[in-house]
């Protein structure tokens, strides 16, 4: 069929499976060109098809060499109906592997669940024995709980007074003014549960249980701190909390951990437009304004420059990992030097529907925006007949 982007609020329900293909080849490629580091050998990506998590799982596999498992939530296409970029990506992901002689398997499922849980460990005991590296990378709007069978739902809302702040529609490009209304205590409670520390602390305590963690293991999850006019959305509210819950699991986790050698972090990343950040609202604008910015100073990076930054300086590099005073890697540092942030503040002043092209990098987040589903590639025939049905090899 023919395969075009059919868009719906921040959600695009089309992908390509070319275009998510060629996005693929070229995280590759940027991989290979950088110096290769010394790293992990097995690796588990919880979270793995999108983003970050699959940015790392290519840094790990072709930075380091390393054998991969990849746990996510996707869905074959069916009928008319295309498959999620998930599983596009992680179907050429896959072939690239194989071709270059490295392990690597996909499971798909609720990483949530004690199922996903307990295939992912017996495919660790066939496959690799042990892992060295556990990345933790979900973005989810809902978590069942596995024990209590309770569903949450998670919200980005502040907490305390309404926040009025201006909001970008990136698809008209029309800057408007949003009030977005405090959440309530069970809001909160339930964006913890959903995006908080709980489910990463099973994670290591199941696969610890199971004996499938190497010594010396390292775990790393992701974080965001972002700017003073994002704060009340994002770092004082709902997911706010939910992030300093997982930052304080990753204290816990690594006391356990050092008793065999291992270690537990969280990477504070740079805002990028992913499937989950475009639904923030306020956000959107200000990735367009820090795109321009940074791009103009050249210092703009995607996920897989982050990716490889964080493993080959940071979780790989020479000597002690620097962390900030809370212990955490802060490979946002180029979006929070002063002066990034004194000009994006300065154009956020002024920033309306009239400047926005001038001031932000719009046409950047747009196509950054279709590309997450493999459109607006280069080398893509658009018009060109293209087989919705992929198979991902390795697929558990
Ligand atoms: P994303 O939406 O691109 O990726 C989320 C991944 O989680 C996908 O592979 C998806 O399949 C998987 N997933 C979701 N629910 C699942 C489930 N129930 N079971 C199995 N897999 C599931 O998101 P992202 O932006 O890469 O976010 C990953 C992490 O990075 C999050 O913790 C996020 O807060 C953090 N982060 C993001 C940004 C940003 O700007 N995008 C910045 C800093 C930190």
């Amino acid at each position: 069929m023919i395969i075009h982007p059919k868009t719906r609020g921040f959600i695009c329900t089309t992908a390509h499976p070319e275009g998510c293909a060629k996005q693929i080849e070229n995280q590759i490629e940027y991989i290979q060109a950088q110096k290769k580091f010394t790293g992990p050998a097995n690796v588990l990506v919880i979270g793995a098809s999108t983003g970050y998590g699959l940015a790392s799982r290519i840094a790990a596999a072709f930075g380091a060499g390393a054998n991969t498992i990849g746990v996510f939530f996707d869905r074959a296409a069916e009928g008319s109906r295309t498959a999620t970029a998930g599983w596009y990506n992680t179907a050429a992901f896959e072939a690239k592997a194989q071709e270059k002689g490295l392990k690597s398997f996909s499971i798909v499922g609720d990483a949530f669940s004690d199922s996903i849980k307990a295939k992912t460990i017996e495919l660790i005991q066939s496959e690799f024995g042990q892992v060295d590296l556990v990345v933790y990378s979900l973005a989810s709007p809902r978590r069942t709980h596995p024990v209590t069978g309770e569903t949450f739902s998670s919200v980005i809302k502040p907490i305390g007074p309404t926040y009025t702040n201006k909001t970008l529609n990136f698809h008209t490009g029309e800057v408007s003014t949003t009030s977005i209304e405090p959440a309530t205590e069970e809001e909160i409670r339930q964006t913890i549960a959903v995006m908080g520390g709980e489910d990463w602390k099973m994670w290591i305590e199941q696969l610890s249980e199971a004996g499938v963690l190497a010594n010396g293991v390292t775990t790393v999850a992701y974080s965001y701190v972002g700017p003073e006019v994002t704060q009340p959305i994002y770092r004082e509210g709902t997911i706010g909390k939910a992030k300093n819950d997982l930052e304080n699991t990753a204290t816990e986790l690594n006391e356990r951990l050092q008793a065999q050698g291992g270690r537990a972090f969280v990477s504070v990343n740079k805002a990028l437009v992913t499937q989950s950040s475009s639904a923030i609202p306020v956000v959107p604008l200000y990735i367009s304004a820090l795109y321009k910015v940074m791009k103009e100073k050249e210092l703009h990076e995607n996920c897989i420059e982050q990716m490889y930054r964080l493993f080959s300086e940071r979780l790989y590099g020479e000597g002690e990992v620097q962390v900030d005073e809370k212990g955490l890697i802060r490979i946002d540092d180029w979006e929070m030097r002063e002066d990034v942030q004194a000009e994006v503040e300065r154009r956020w002043q002024e920033l309306d529907s009239d400047n926005v092209t001038l001031l932000a990098d719009l046409s950047g987040y747009q196509k950054d925006f279709f590309q997450l589903f493999g459109f607006q590639t280069e080398g893509i025939d658009y018009e060109a007949e293209v087989d919705q049905n992929v198979d991902i090899p390795n697929l558990y």
